[in-house]
């Protein structure tokens, strides 16, 4: 049985006392891990050390962080055995590997990136005084990440704010921490001691974390309940909030889709990582003329797909992440309206582990639970809609706004529903791509702040204005202003 320890200060926590909380395998549902549930001398330690860290790292040149997380980018490709075998014993997803790759490629762009940060131009707004704008990082940064992508999550939140100048203290989710202290632990042979410090806990700790007078940010990405929590929390000290949280996707298929690519692009946005994803194309609005064609081809196409564990190559997708889940995911099925049916899956699979099947729901209405709540699972529902009007409105009519999708033939449809779809993102026949280069974040209740692009340096920086007066040696020359004179009041 593995025993995991905070990593503060630029090494395991030896001091910690906290409580410990098991770590379950999704694949069999037996303990393989324990991790502290960090209590608040945990989070002070850590708060501490990366305050510690702050004058240092916010000195280094842009190009020294570069060159220190292009490192880090390396060191991790470098250790990718270890780090897949941690991602995929926590998740059972044989998809773990995949994202090693994807958490270097967040550290090298933000690495390149904050050399390029935006500001205005340094002039003469006022006679005599120059101004020029400072972007500067924030301090010390509290990270809290999910468990859907553990490394990959990891790495997102911390990379704009080390890259920015800041010091952070990252809290995985409670039951995927193993991948983050990994990560920990490889920087530590790079970064500053206290750049990068990792505390596991669940929410408790993560309350304590937000809580805490040090930080002078919170980035988040998780639920919208959690959301409003640490929103409310950090408005107390009026600490920065980032947040990234829950999404209810909808996914127009219009008259005109091609209905292959539609079916495949749907059964790979709704099922990839077991349906775990903020972003999945779960909330299929199919036009009524094509509606029935279009679930037949829909059941089709997920009959030929399955779950299973990592040695299962032909799975799609692996386990829930948890019991939880797995009972989450369940309830939403057990309790459908009447008017709703399970046309496949519906239930688990096996006795071991958190695994379901791949699942679709029709006759869905708008106001169903199914419809309206995140159910993150391998869950797709479908609805109708008569014309595109209705399909904006129902498109529209939930809380969350984090991303959407378009599939049609005709450009001018596209063009219309991409400005009337009000989420942060719009795919026209395509769904879960994810450009580094490319602003990902929500709207409405799916939060505010982005992750990716160099949007997400904004979230961890400030903006300062210096104005200098100028002394001059000789008179400033006169000048003749050429424009109109007012006009006398007579
Ligand atoms: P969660 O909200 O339960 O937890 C997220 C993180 O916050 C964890 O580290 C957790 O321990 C911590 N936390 C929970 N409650 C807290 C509190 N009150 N104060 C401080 N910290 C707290 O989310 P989850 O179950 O780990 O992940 C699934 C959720 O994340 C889904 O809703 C999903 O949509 C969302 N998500 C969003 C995005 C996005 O980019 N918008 C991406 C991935 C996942």
């Amino acid at each position: 049985m593995r025993r995991l320890a905070n990593f503060i200060d630029g090494k395991p926590s030896t001091a910690d006392n906290s409580e410990r909380a098991e770590l379950l395998d999704p694949v069999t549902g037996k303990v393989w891990a324990t991790a502290p549930a960090s209590n608040g001398a945990e989070v002070d330690a850590a708060m501490r050390s990366a305050a510690r860290a702050f004058d240092g790292w916010r000195a280094t040149t842009p190009a020294e962080r570069q060159a220190l997380l292009l490192r880090l980018a390396d060191a991790l490709q470098a250790r990718l055995p270890e780090l897949t075998e941690a991602e995929l014993r926590q998740t059972g997803s044989r998809a773990a590997a995949n994202e090693i790759p994807l958490a270097g490629d967040q550290l090298r762009f933000f690495a390149g990136a904050a050399r390029l940060l935006p500001g205005l131009g340094a002039g003469e707004y006022v006679a005599d005084h120059t101004s020029y704008v400072r972007r500067e990082p924030l301090g010390v940064c509290v990270l809290l990440a999910p468990w859907n992508y553990p490394m990959m999550m990891a790495a997102l939140k911390s990379a704009p704010a080390l890259a920015a100048g800041n010091t952070v203290v990252l809290k995985p989710a409670e039951t995927t921490p193993a991948t983050a202290l990994l990560f920990a632990e490889i920087a530590a042979e790079i970064l500053p001691p206290g750049v990068l410090n990792v505390v596991c806990g669940g929410p408790e700790t993560g309350r304590l974390l937000v809580a805490h007078p040090a930080p002078a940010a919170v980035g988040l990405t998780g639920s919208i309940a959690t959301g409003i929590d640490v929103a409310t929390s950090a408005a107390a000290t009026l600490k920065r909030v980032q947040a990234e949280l829950g999404g209810k996707t909808p996914v127009v298929v219009c008259a005109d889709a091609d209905l292959d690519a539609a079916v495949t692009g749907i059964v790979t946005g709704a099922l990839s990582n077991a349906g775990q994803d903020c972003t999945a194309a779960s909330r299929v609005l199919v036009a009524a003329e094509i509606h029935d064609e279009f679930l037949a081809a829909l059941e089709t196409a997920v009959g030929a797909v399955h779950t299973g564990g990592p040695d299962d190559e032909t799975a799609m997708y692996g386990p829930l992440n948890n019991a939880a889940q797995l009972e989450r995911v369940s309830r939403f099925v057990n309790t459908l309206p009447d008017h709703a049916r399970v046309v496949t899956g519906g239930h688990r699979v096996g006795t071991a582990g958190y695994f379901f099947a791949p699942t679709i729901i029709a006759d869905v209405l708008g106001d169903d639970r199914v419809s309206t709540e995140e159910i993150f699972g391998p869950v797709i529902t479908v609805q109708r809609f008569t014309d595109e009007a209705e399909a904006v409105k129902l498109a529209n009519s939930v809380v969350q706004g984090l991303a959407s999708s378009v599939w049609t033939t005709d450009h001018s449809t596209a063009m219309r529903l991409s400005a009337d779809l009000d989420f942060g993102c719009v795919w026209v026949n395509t769904h879960l791509m994810f450009p580094t280069e490319m602003p990902h974040g929500g709207f409405k209740r799916s939060g505010y702040g982005k992750d990716l692009s160099t949007y997400a340096l904004e979230e961890y920086t400030r903006v300062k204005h210096v104005m200098h007066k100028i002394i001059r040696h000789e008179p400033a020359p006169l000048i003749q202003i050429a424009a109109p004179q007012p006009t006398r009041r007579t």
